[in-house]
């Protein structure tokens, strides 16, 4: 129970959510006990005019499979990468999917005649993770993809900042003489644990990069084991700044490297545990003890987007009725 699916005002029963990813887009169906009642995967499009016409697809694709009139859908929230402003719906620069900038909420409104609401995607990842973890409180959710950033999430809401920049851990610089980084910069955060940078830096074919450095790095191949311990030490230095800077009390971890299980896990575990050794103070911190993961193919991203609709108010939703 949630409360997060709660009917609205005009009666409508079923919150949609969608994580739009590069290549597809996760969606979820949530029913009024907070219950994802539906699932499903497709793809994306590339551009502008095709991510909208994907995620009205979806949409409708969702409610057919899941077997409920789209009339029953009160809201749909959307978790999409790239600058969102969540208060005009409105997304800039999502260089993966192709869009420069677009007005998305009002163009996904217009196919369906059904509210949205667009959010970033690890912030709504965030808020999902916080809820389907069970944290109450504070937490950070670490986002360990391709690139790394996190969401915060205090007493049930995300903590977004000034300028929407809270938790862009990715970029802290922590080696300036460090391998560079997209953004600029030398030694941030992602060049140690993102899985891009480790895939450039092991530089070998492969669809699984990651895993085959882990795979080398059990062999006793010196590189492999080099970037497996960059990327515990990048992700351990991510968890140290969340918790120094807003003294979350858990970082729950998710992403497309959870696919390496307990291999990651106590990985990162470790490398709290050895970087707290020499410090009473980092000690008494427990770190160690205050990651969690979340299981590989979660619908956390999904299931956040939902909540993110279904904070459309009233107002808001009375116009399309
Ligand atoms: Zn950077």
């Amino acid at each position: 129970m949630t409360g997060a699916g709660a009917a609205d005002p005009s009666g409508r029963l079923i919150r949609v959510g969608l994580d739009v990813g590069g290549t597809k887009i996760d969606a979820v169906a949530v029913d009024p006990a907070g219950d994802i009642r539906g699932r499903l995967r497709r793809p994306t499009g590339w551009g502008e005019n095709a991510v909208v016409e994907s995620i009205v697809t979806a949409v409708t694709a969702l409610a057919e499979e899941s077997g409920f009139p789209i009339s029953d859908v009160g809201s749909v929230g959307i978790g999409i990468p790239g600058l969102v402003d969540a208060e005009s719906g409105r997304v800039d620069h999502a260089v993966n999917l192709g869009v420069e900038s677009l007005d998305l909420a009002a163009r996904a409104e217009q196919g369906l005649g059904i509210p949205f609401r667009v959010e970033n995607d690890v912030k709504a990842a965030a808020l999902g993770a916080a809820v389907l973890s069970g944290v109450a409180g504070s937490m950070a959710y670490l986002n360990l993809g391709t690139g790394v950033a996190a969401g915060i999430v205090i007493d049930g809401r995300i903590w977004r900042g000034s300028r929407g920049t809270a938790g862009e851990v990715g970029h802290l610089s922590v080696d300036p003489r460090g391998r560079l980084c997209g953004c600029g910069q030398h030694g941030c955060v992602e060049t140690f644990c993102g899985g891009g940078a480790l895939a450039k830096a092991w530089g070998r074919p492969g669809a699984l990069p990651i895993r085959d450095i882990f795979d080398a790095a059990d062999a006793g191949d010196p590189l492999a084991m080099g970037l497996r311990d960059d990327l515990y030490h990048g992700a351990a230095a991510a968890v140290r700044v969340l918790v120094l800077s807003a003294d979350v009390e858990t970082v729950v971890i998710g992403g497309g490297l959870t696919a390496l299980g307990d291999r990651l896990e106590n990985g990162i575990r470790a490398a709290l545990h050895a970087g707290a050794e020499a410090s009473p103070f980092m000690r008494s911190l427990r770190l160690d003890e205050r990651i969690e993961l979340l299981p590989a193919g979660s619908p956390a991203a999904a299931f956040g987007a939902a909540l993110v609709g279904a904070s459309i108010t009233e107002k808001e939703i009375v116009p399309h009725g």
